[in-house]
Formats: structure tokens, sequence, C-alpha cells
């Protein structure tokens, strides 16, 4: 059933329990319990983990974690929502951990799909270390929820029109194909009780026509074979991943004009009126990606409903992911700060503003210069991609001398002088 009646001025939160590996305790007496349990806590509502109390055993011997997500969007100004203004939404889950099962051509290293069983233990995260201006994610998650929506109440076509199909495109490295898989990952989560059952079908479109591929044909009709099976069980939930569609066009055209084998073309052609045909199946979500931002001359994706540009990150966006990344190496003591017992915490870019503004700071000398100098970083690395953000760190790390590894504060120059080296090796 849809969300539950809600009295209006309450906002509806989503709060994600992720049940242990080892856990059988059935989906709805885990929800009954945890929501007994927020009943019970009267605390604000922040994105992020919430404890669990120790004495409920049933709890602590069959959650992993319990997870507070989107508050972020009705919170304005540092706000905090108190419980009485909420109403959550409680999803139960259990990860699967199977990884992506591969179809391997006999011969050949190349496989043409991946698929995986969702919500999958490779995509766990993956959602909340994404980092885009503000709202992207939640305009997606929306989009998505609302087609799903339509469909399940039957909306004729014929009078109002949507599809199911979601075009991210923009530069590369950017984290479109992750972002895909993270929203793919998240409404497996969300609409759980309507579909029990998700997957994921990641087509390597490249592949698929690549010159090892004598029989590519017959392994899109065994592709779209099992894609088929997987639509007509109508509880499973189904999600079919096409990276860099403009691959297909550009196929298309250059066997058009004689530069590709004519294999190539026919193959590109299945694909494409077999998409056509998966489209009207209520229980399938297409996502897209594409490098290049000019339309792409393909039937079924130049219609899409969604198409959201993923551009290069903001300076925020770049704080928060380079952030995110010190955080883990001070996790794993990586890094250090040359105080004892100094529990740093890297403050988000919104409490950074103030606590360098502060006439009266509550932090140390030492630390305000630490969240200076990562400012400094995020001010430097303008124009690179997520994708090269995220392995600063580690490039940083190989290139420092052993004494500048341990401090943060020795560790960041080392990290601007990376940048600085990063950027001056992008074309341009
Ligand atoms: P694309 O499909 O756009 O080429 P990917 O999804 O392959 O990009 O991104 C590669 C990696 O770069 C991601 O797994 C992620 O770790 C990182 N990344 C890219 N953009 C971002 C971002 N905006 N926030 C956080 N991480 C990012």
């Amino acid at each position: 059933s849809p969300a539950p009646a809600v009295a209006e001025d309450k906002f509806l939160i989503s709060v994600e329990v992720c049940l242990k590996p080892s856990s059988t305790a059935r989906i709805e007496d885990v929800k009954l319990a945890v929501e007994r349990m927020l009943e019970n806590r009267n605390l604000s509502y922040v994105d992020g983990p919430i404890d669990m109390p120790q004495d409920d055993t049933f709890l602590t011997d069959n959650v992993q974690r319990i997870c507070i997500c989107d508050t972020e969007e009705w919170v304005t100004n540092h706000g905090i929502l108190l419980f009485w203004q909420v109403k959550p939404l409680v999803h139960v889950f259990q990860l699967s951990e199977e990884g992506p099962c591969e179809d391997l051509d006999g011969d050949s290293q190349l496989s043409s799909f991946s698929e995986w069983i969702l919500p999958a233990k490779d995509f766990d995260g993956m959602w909340e270390s994404l980092v885009y201006e503000s709202g992207l994610k939640q305009r997606l998650l929306r989009y998505a929820a609302s087609a799903l929506l339509f469909t399940e109440k039957g909306v004729d076509p014929l009078l109002v029109s949507w599809n199911r199909i979601i075009l991210l495109h923009g530069p590369p490295g950017t984290g479109k194909t992750s972002l895909c898989k993270a929203l793919a990952q998240k409404l497996s989560i969300r609409f759980s009780s309507r579909y029990p059952h998700s997957q994921l079908v990641e087509v390597n479109a490249h592949s698929l026509f690549s010159k090892w591929f004598s029989e590519s044909g017959k392994l899109v009709a065994k592709l779209f074979q099992k894609i088929q099976d997987m639509v007509e069980e109508d509880n499973t939930l189904v999600f079919v991943l096409i990276d860099e569609v403009e691959s297909l066009a550009a196929a298309r055209k250059a066997a058009l004009s004689g530069s590709e084998p004519s294999d190539s073309i026919r193959v590109v052609n299945a694909l494409l009126t077999q998409m056509d045909k998966l489209k009207s199946s209520p229980n399938v979500i297409i996502l897209t990606t594409s490098n290049i931002t000019a339309a792409i001359d393909i039937a079924f994706v130049d219609r899409a409903d969604i198409k959201a540009y993923v551009g290069p990150p903001t300076l925020q966006a770049r704080y928060e992911i380079l952030r995110s990344c010190l955080q883990e190496l001070l996790r794993t003591r990586i890094l250090s700060t040359s105080q004892v017992d100094d529990q740093l915490i890297l403050p988000s870019y919104a409490c950074l503003k103030d606590k360098l503004a502060s006439e009266t700071p509550q932090d140390s000398e030492y630390h305000l210069n630490i969240y200076k100098q990562l400012l400094e970083a995020a001010e430097a690395c303008e124009g690179l991609s997520g994708r090269s953000l995220r392995k600063l760190p580690f490039l940083a790390h190989a290139a420092a001398v052993n004494s500048e590894c341990d401090d943060v504060t020795k560790f960041l120059p080392t990290m601007i002088n990376t940048i600085t080296r990063e950027r001056s090796e992008i074309p341009d």
C-alpha cells in the first residue's frame, strides 16, 4: 500500500533499517519494533545513523543500523525537525551479499551484462557518498517515485503521458553511473513493500558490438529474454542501466557510413527495438548515462522524461568530497593530528562558514587552521571531476615524504601541491 495517511502538518521522513546478514526476522516485525522505538525516542530528526536502545534485544540482535534519510530537503537554516513534526516512514531491508553475476561469453573475457540483486552490498553507502548541488538527488528520487506511482495506479498513458526513462548527462567522471546505481538501490529500498524483489541489469553497450562478438545478435536476444523473464514477475522491480548511450547512436552512424562492420548495426538496432518494447512494462525503469550533452539520436532516450545534467562539483561539493576522504583517512589512522586524544571531526561546509566567521571560536587555533587548509584545497581543485577528487588523497599520500604523511597539517599542503600538478595535466 502507498504512504500511510499523515496529519497535514507533519513531514514524512524516511528511516532506513538495515538488517544483519544473519537476521531471519520478519520484515513486518522489525518494522513494528522500530516504529515503536521511534515513538518513544522523542529526539530531533537529523540525517544520519541513530542509536538503538541497548536493552531492546530484538532490535540489537537483528538490526545492523538505523539511518534517518533525506531530512535536509525540509530543513533550512540549520533548523532541526523535532519529533512531533515528523511522521517516520520505516523501510526495512537486508543487503544482498552476492556480487554481480556476470554473463561471460564462452571464449572472450568480455561480459555483455552484469546483474545484481538489490539492495546490494556493493552499492551500500553510494547514495550518501555522492555530493551534488542541493536537490539533484531528491529530485531524481521524487521523479522516479511519481513515475512508479502513476504506473501503479493505472493512469491511462493516452490521457497523461509519462515514462520511466532517466537520462543523466554531463562530463565524464561526474558520478553519473554511480548515481544511477545508487538511485536503483534507493528505489529498491523505498518500494520494497510494493516490489519485494529488485534487480539491476547493467548492459555493457560497448562490448555488445565489439568485434569479438560475431554472434552479438544472439547475445542481445539472450540478454533481453533474460530481462523479459524478470519483468514478467510482477512483484519484481527491474532496472536496466545503459552507460554511454551515445555510443549506440555513434555506432549506428558509423555503420551507415560504412566504417563499422554491418554486424554492429544489426546489434544496435536489435537493442533499440528491445528497449522500446521494454519501456512499456510497468515494473521497469531504464537508466541511461551520456557524456555528451547534445541531443542523442536514439528513439528510446530522446523522449526521456527525466533528463538531468550532472555537472562538475561546485566548491561546496568539492569541500564535502575532500572532507569525507580525509575523515576516512583519519578513521583508518593513516592520518592523525599532533594532539593527544584528539577526535578531529571535520565540519560540514555549512558549519565551516560559521566556525571561520565566529568571533568567539569554539575550536582550537590548530583545528581552525586545518579547516582553512581543507577549504583552500577545495578551492584549488576547481575544474577537477568528482572521480579525480576521490583519487587525490591517495595520490597525495603516495607523493608525500614519510614524515608528511602522519599529520593532517602537513598532509594538506602536500595535497594542494598534488592538486596543482593534476590540474596542469588536464587537457584544455
Ligand atoms: P561517470 O559515470 O559520470 O563517468 P562515475 O559514476 O564512473 O562517473 O564516477 C566515478 C567515481 O567518482 C564515483 O564512484 C565517485 O566515487 C566519484 N564521484 C564523481 N562525482 C562525484 C560527486 N559529485 N560526489 C562524490 N563522488 C563523486
